[in-house]
């Protein structure tokens, strides 16, 4: 299987940056072609403007959704951006793995997603979002770490279940472009567990990783 990893952390001995090596490291063992998107080492800019394109249809009005359909006729992509969607139309399965940041994504995987995600080229064109979108077949899994415990992430929790908190980017990003979910990784309050218990997190993943193409898919936010 082809897998892309989008790793957003800036801190690459974090617990993030520890789940993200065990992702490479096993899905590579197990003979699985990977490639990545670590953003902060790539200085990803996350700022979506005409610096997208290499080519503008109307110099005086920016209408970045017009835009985007002419550089996806025209080649008009800048090379990083042009190269993330490559990837993204390479792989079967895209795995994020990403802190909770302010009960989202980190603004730099926010802006990759703007940026990248582009009409014309990854939805639109004759696609319908959700029923056939682009990427029908391909699977996304997110993998995430929280700084509070799962209690609070519960539906009588402060910031009530964790599938209202990824349903955004689950259904509203994801299924949007066609992608198929698996359950999502969650690792609660990483920083305040014991190594031994962060370690244990790290194997279960590890182990999860070895089966995660024999999981069913799920509902990412459909009533
Ligand atoms: C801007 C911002 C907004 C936030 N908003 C939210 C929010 O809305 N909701 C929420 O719940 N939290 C929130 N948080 C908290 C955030 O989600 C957590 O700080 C983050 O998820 C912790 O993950 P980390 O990788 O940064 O942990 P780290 O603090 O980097 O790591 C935790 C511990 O794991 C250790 N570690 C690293 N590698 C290994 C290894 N191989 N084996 C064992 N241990 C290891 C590290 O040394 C460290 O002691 C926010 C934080 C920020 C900065």
């Amino acid at each position: 299987m082809k897998i892309l990893i989008v790793f957003a952390h800036p801190e690459q001995k974090s617990f993030n940056g520890a789940m993200f090596d065990t992702t490479i490291e096993t899905l590579r063992k197990s003979g699985h072609q990977v490639k990545t998107s670590d953003l902060y080492e790539m200085n990803f800019n996350p700022v979506s403007n005409r610096h997208n394109f290499t080519t503008v249809q109307d110099h005086s009005y920016l209408k970045l959704g017009l835009e985007e359909i002419y550089a996806t006729k025209h080649n008009g992509f800048i090379n990083t951006i042009a190269d993330e969607q490559e990837k993204l139309e390479w792989c079967d399965l895209m795995i994020w793995q990403f802190p909770l940041w302010w009960s989202s994504v980190p603004a730099i995987l926010k802006g990759w997603v703007d940026r990248v995600f582009a009409s014309g080229k990854i939805y639109g064109g004759g696609h319908i979002p959700f029923v056939s979108g682009k990427f029908i077949g391909k699977k996304a899994l997110l993998s995430i770490t929280t700084g509070s415990p799962a209690a609070y992430y519960v539906p009588t929790g402060n910031y009530g279940d964790i599938e209202g908190i990824l349903r955004p980017v689950h259904r509203g990003m994801l299924e949007y472009l066609g992608f198929s979910l698996l359950t999502p990784q969650v690792n609660y309050s990483v920083a305040h567990l014991s190594d031994q218990d962060r370690k244990d997190l790290l194997e279960n993943w590890s182990n999860r990783l070895e089966n995660l193409f024999d999981e069913k898919q799920i509902n990412g936010g459909r009533y």
